[in-house]
């Protein structure tokens, strides 16, 4: 089939006219033919089982029942009037109920003629009913029934309203297979077909649309889904190409002075094996002609810091300056400090940039960016203003990855006439499947291993009446010298509920641990930064045994000598961020512990949420529970990547065929970089067509 066919207006299909077409367009996106092809049935209804009456269940499913009606009535409610139907086979009888369209159906039902009926059933005064339902004479419906399996289509309020009912969408389905004769070409390789075992483009679409048995709609949904997911993968993958070949990146060809003399003299422990890995990963980038753009993905306290030093060593062995940029101010005071002490003994100058610096000071790290006296600045969003400007600019890093929007990403890039490297860290996992699609321009390392020596936190879940028991823990382990969290759910950062719940629980932790003996930290975001700073550093400094917060100190603090995380409501946290507070325990030699507390009413996600944390400490695990409770349009990126736009494949429950689709995308490419083998004409012949279509473009922001 021409696709060009396939493009004509949705009002030229026998049946639709202008008022449907409008419909159509405006509750279902569907434009043209193709679109309707591309309408996927949201599952399917077994058309050959009819119940009795005698045997409906208060389940509140749809049933498809045959009888007929003996009389109808009209009931006066509060506002209009509703049309009741007495419904009858040989076991009862029922109610149908019409709230609208009464008229039409009156003139239209025949009444003591049997019928096949269709829909949803009410239970309400020991009765059963069934408002609007879907109705066609018993001989009509056997005449019909071309599948036994029925699509059921999405659909809108106003669409069923407006008479555009799931069964008038299967009639219009029908329309475009005659219309068009079912001549749908191919879309894949003959190569993709055997290989993979595929049904034919036609054949799917038949079956996905009118199944002709369970296996053959498997079969249509495989192939159709992974259609679906190989033509983004390739997408994906040529973008990334083509991004490489045309942007060119400083080539840092040689590891220098620095990284050699600090990997053999001051490296304060050994690398994992996993910290190796990608650090020669990011050091193949370096070397390369492109320029670099990598995801490090590693769970909190897996050591991307060092990672993210020892690159900015490789830049600077080249004669490049580097930056790190913190999504707050803690988090860039504490990169600072930590990496200050390595620098000094290197003779390496590095500075701290943020919204506090003041303006003399400010004013010196500006001249010596620009003059190329400084090596590295660490900062905050204070790096991406205007006014700071770098001489060579080679590398530019930024941590926790999602606290920062695409478009920050852009900024930093246009620091340089030419974009310098760059190489983003999160310690929030995104699921493997997820991050291809989410970040495919990107290309992904993976820290998936801690430092030696780590035990594991333990977790557990604590009711609010347990407080006692609790508080008595805390007080033992500040005994032993212990350091102590204790969150606060602070959701919306104006919420004065919120700060008074944490102002409650600093005062009666004030009262349980008092002065002289114990001393508390609080930070909260309404705190000025240098008083922030001050009670962090006296946490960090072990001056105070307890740090009460909000979560400003969810992002990369390190104070390795804290061994208990209390959180509080946390059932209000999503699972990500618990995750990334507990992170902040466990980071020294000691036994760590996780408390979540939480009223007795929780709902049942919060359960999930809270079993999961105590079962598991690992990121990935929970990363994979959070996309499943949350579904993908929560997680970061999701948004601008359009994984949701996805027509037939579901991000969550297909990532096995996301898997296959892209080793395929990528061997393909592999073989045949600008798809001109006859063997992939095909492919080409596609991928023109979506991307003329805009089609594919939709996944892609
Ligand atoms: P994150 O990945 O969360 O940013 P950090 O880089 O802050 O983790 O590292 C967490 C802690 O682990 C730091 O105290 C760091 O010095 C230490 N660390 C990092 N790598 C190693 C290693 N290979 N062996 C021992 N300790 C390490
Ligand atoms: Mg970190």
């Amino acid at each position: 089939m021409n696709s060009v066919i396939l493009q004509t207006p949705i009002d030229y299909l026998k049946g639709v006219g202008p008022n449907r077409a409008d419909l159509l367009r405006k509750e279902l996106g569907i434009h043209t033919y193709q679109d309707l092809l591309n309408l996927f049935p949201n599952r399917y209804l077994d058309r050959t089982k009819y119940y009795k009456i005698n045997s409906l269940q208060r389940s509140n499913a749809e049933v498809q029942l045959i009888g007929q009606i003996t009389n109808f009535k009209e009931v006066s409610q509060k506002r209009g009037k509703r049309l009741v139907a007495t419904f009858q086979d040989e076991t009862g009888s029922m109610e149908l109920v019409w709230f609208r369209g009464q008229k039409w159906i009156k003139d239209s039902i025949k009444i003591n003629k049997p019928y096949v009926i269709f829909g949803k059933t009410n239970f309400y005064n020991g009765k059963f009913s069934m408002p609007h339902p879907e109705m066609e004479l018993k001989e009509e419906h056997q005449k019909s029934l071309r599948s036994v399996m029925q699509a059921v289509y999405p659909s809108t309020e106003k669409l069923s309203n407006r008479g555009i009912t799931n069964r008038v969408l299967n009639k219009i389905m029908q329309q475009l297979f005659l219309e068009t004769k079912g001549r749908f070409s191919e879309t894949l390789s003959k190569k993709q077909l055997q290989d993979l075992q595929l049904i034919s483009k036609k054949e799917a679409l038949f079956n996905v649309h009118f199944p002709k048995n369970q296996e053959l709609l498997s079969k249509a949904q495989f192939r159709l889904k992974f259609e679906e997911l190989f033509y983004i993968q390739l997408q994906l993958i040529l973008k990334n190409l083509i991004h490489k070949s045309k942007v060119k990146g400083f080539p840092f060809p040689i590891v220098g002075e620095y990284f050699n003399t600090f990997f053999k003299s001051h490296l304060p422990f050994n690398l994992t094996q996993a910290q190796k890995r990608v650090i020669k990963e990011i050091r193949q980038d370096l070397g390369s002609n492109a320029q670099m753009n990598r995801l490090l993905q590693g769970d909190v306290g897996s050591g991307k810091t060092i990672v993210a030093l020892m690159s900015m060593f490789i830049a600077l062995d080249n004669g490049f300056q580097a930056c790190l940029m913190a999504p707050t101010e803690i988090l860039s005071v504490q990169h600072f400090n930590g990496l200050k002490e390595y620098c000094n003994e290197l003779n390496i100058s590095i500075k701290l940039l943020t919204g506090s610096t003041k303006t003399s000071e400010r004013r010196k790290i500006h001249e010596s960016l620009e003059n190329g006296d400084l090596d590295i600045l660490i900062g905050t969003h204070a790096l991406l203003e205007d006014k700071v400007k770098f001489k060579n600019l080679g590398l530019a890093i930024i941590d926790e990855q999602h606290r920062f929007g695409v478009a920050q990403r852009s900024k930093l890039w246009k620091k340089n006439t030419s974009p310098p490297h760059i190489l983003v860290m999160t310690a929030t996992p995104i699921p493997r499947t997820l991050a291809m699609s989410v970040y495919g321009d990107l290309d992904i390392s993976i820290i998936d291993e801690l430092p030696p020596g780590r035990k594991s936190i333990k977790t557990v879940h604590r009711y609010d009446k347990n407080r006692l028991n609790v508080f008595r823990f805390i007080r033992d382990e500040i005994e032993k010298d212990r350091q102590i969290y204790i969150v606060y759910p602070l959701i919306q950062e104006s919420s004065s509920m919120d700060y008074k719940d944490l102002m409650d629980g600093y005062e009666s932790i004030v009262r349980e641990f008092p002065l002289p003996k114990y001393q508390i930290s609080i930070v909260h975001g309404k705190m000025k930064a240098a008083d922030k700073d001050f009670e962090m550093q006296r946490f960090i400094k072990g001056e105070t045994q307890i740090m009460v917060a909000t979560t400003v100190i969810e992002v990369g603090v390190n104070v390795p000598n804290a061994s208990v995380m209390i959180i509080e409501s946390a059932e209000r946290f999503g699972l990500s961020q618990l995750h990334q507070l507990r992170g902040r325990v466990g980071r020294g030699a000691e036994q760590s512990y996780c408390i979540l507390m939480t009223s007795h009413r929780l709902s049942s996600d919060s359960k999930t949420r809270l079993e999961t944390m105590v079962r598991t400490n690992d990121g990935f695990e929970i990363a994979e529970v959070d996309l499943k409770l949350r579904g993908p349009g929560d997680l970061m990126g999701t948004q601008q990547s359009g994984v949701l736009n996805l027509k037939i494949a579901d991000i969550i429950k297909d990532k096995d065929i996301l898997t296959q689709a892209r080793h395929h995308a990528k061997d393909t490419l592999k073989n045949d970089p600008s798809l001109s083998l006859d063997n992939n004409k095909v492919i080409l012949d596609t991928y023109r067509q979506l991307s003329k279509y805009k089609n594919i473009w939709n996944y892609i922001s």
